[in-house]
């Protein structure tokens, strides 16, 4: 399957890790929307939030737990910071390798929709 996410997590597509462990990758966001802008993925594929199930949910905790550790490591966790996953093509998403984004360092923008 071609997949951009699943390139930079093989590393066959250069990417600046920010962290990594068994089951995530987190790299910098190649078009920062933010003085911090992480995206966090699980390793294994999934395309979006459509495909989280009660089998696999375990690593959205995870992925949550990531970011949190990840915002205080980045200094914004007592700033504050946004974790944003889009889902389908009314949301925005471009890339349909299940993501968060990490998103801080700045006073960011209120509106939710
Ligand atoms: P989405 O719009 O699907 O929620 O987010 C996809 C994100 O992936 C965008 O913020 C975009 O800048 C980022 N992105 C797309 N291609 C690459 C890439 O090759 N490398 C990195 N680091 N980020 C990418
Ligand atoms: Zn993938």
């Amino acid at each position: 399957m071609d997949c951009l996410f699943c390139s930079i997590i093989k590393g066959d597509i250069p990417s600046t890790k920010v962290y990594e462990d068994e089951t995530v990758y987190a790299f910098k966001d190649i078009n920062p929307m933010a003085p911090v802008h992480v995206l966090i993925v699980p390793k294994k594929h999934l395309s979006s939030i459509n495909d989280v199930t009660q089998e696999n949910s375990g690593v959205i905790a995870h992925i949550y737990e990531v970011a949190a550790k990840l915002a205080k490591e980045l200094g914004i966790s007592e700033s504050g910071y946004r974790v944003v996953s889009n889902c389908g093509a009314d949301a925005g998403q471009t890339v349909f390798h299940l993501h968060f984004h990490l998103l801080g360092g700045k006073k960011l923008n209120v509106t939710m929709c």
